[in-house]
């Protein structure tokens, strides 16, 4: 891999693509099996993103924690000769998947994982993150290579993540993608992320998705302010009021507000660079090959 090292002012931009509750009947574009979710993930690296958070459904689409599923995903986007980094949830589904499924993608070694850094309600589930699960992930992450994407739902998330730092369990470089809006966690407003990102240890990175309408006015402000930006159905499915989103639109709106903010989007490598992404050699249909 050549060296690429990140520039100051480059945007990364995630796209989350698919999520565990979002149906077809909420909106037809939202990419459930395999097959469809490798092909976002390939249009959406085109439109200018560089990492795809993956989630998988079974048959019936629904969530599934299905480690055979994840590696369909990976490969089909190898197969196309798509560089995009691959992120894949360790979410599950709340209350419907163990601890012990939700754990399974980590085994095959990607890039980047997500790491849910707290417990909180969810809308109207519960999502369990107990201090002993996320000990667990983390050294199953740090065995296999894989980059903890740490997820804060709310203040209390990030400062379980420096508590696991100071445990050792979590090291650097650290990369933070906060969740505002759920109902149970922080509002998603501009004052809650301000808050949030002066929590952080130095040096770490982080990145913001916003549910539902808040997406867009908090990506505007992570932009403005330095910060990194997910976009994707997973979180929003809306274009515009009335008016339903593909993937690919939503990241394709973000590039062009980052060409006219003046940040220039970063690439797969560059985010490998920045991130110190190392799949394990076995994996390497998940990595950049
Ligand atoms: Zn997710």
């Amino acid at each position: 891999m050549t060296d690429a090292p990140l520039p100051p002012d480059a945007l990364i931009v995630s796209v989350a693509t698919t999520g565990s509750w979002p149906t077809k009947a909420q909106n037809p574009a939202l990419p459930t099996t395999p097959e469809e979710i490798a092909a976002d993930a390939v249009a959406c690296r085109a439109e200018g993103a560089a990492v795809a958070h993956v989630h998988v459904r079974d048959d019936a689409g629904l969530v599934t924690c299905d480690p055979s599923r994840y590696a369909r995903v990976g490969e089909l986007v190898r197969a196309a000769g798509c560089d995009v980094v691959l992120n894949l949830s360790t979410g599950g589904g709340a209350g419907i998947t163990t601890d012990e499924e939700r754990m399974a993608p980590v085994a095959l070694s990607p890039e980047l994982a997500s790491f849910d850094c707290g417990s909180l309600n969810f809308g109207d589930r519960v999502f369990v993150n107990s201090p002993g699960f996320l000990r667990e992930l983390a050294a199953r992450m740090a065995a296999h290579g894989v980059r903890p994407e740490i997820e804060c739902f709310e203040p209390g998330h990030v400062w379980n993540a420096l508590r696991l730092i100071d445990e050792g369990l979590l090291g650097p470089p650290f990369w933070f993608q906060f969740v505002l809006g759920v109902r149970g966690g922080s509002p998603p407003t501009v004052k809650q992320l301000q808050h949030l990102v002066e929590m952080l240890p130095a040096g770490a990175r982080w990145s913001v998705c916003g549910i539902g309408r808040a997406q867009l006015p908090l990506a505007l402000a992570a932009i403005a302010m330095g910060g990194h930006v997910r976009t994707g159905l997973e979180d929003n499915l809306w274009y515009r009021k009335g008016e339903l989103a593909t993937n690919p639109q939503l990241v394709a709106r973000l590039a062009r507000i980052a060409a006219e903010a003046g940040r220039p989007l970063a690439t797969p490598a560059q985010v490998r660079a920045a991130l110190d992404l190392r799949a394990a050699p076995a994996a390497a249909s998940m990595a950049a090959g």
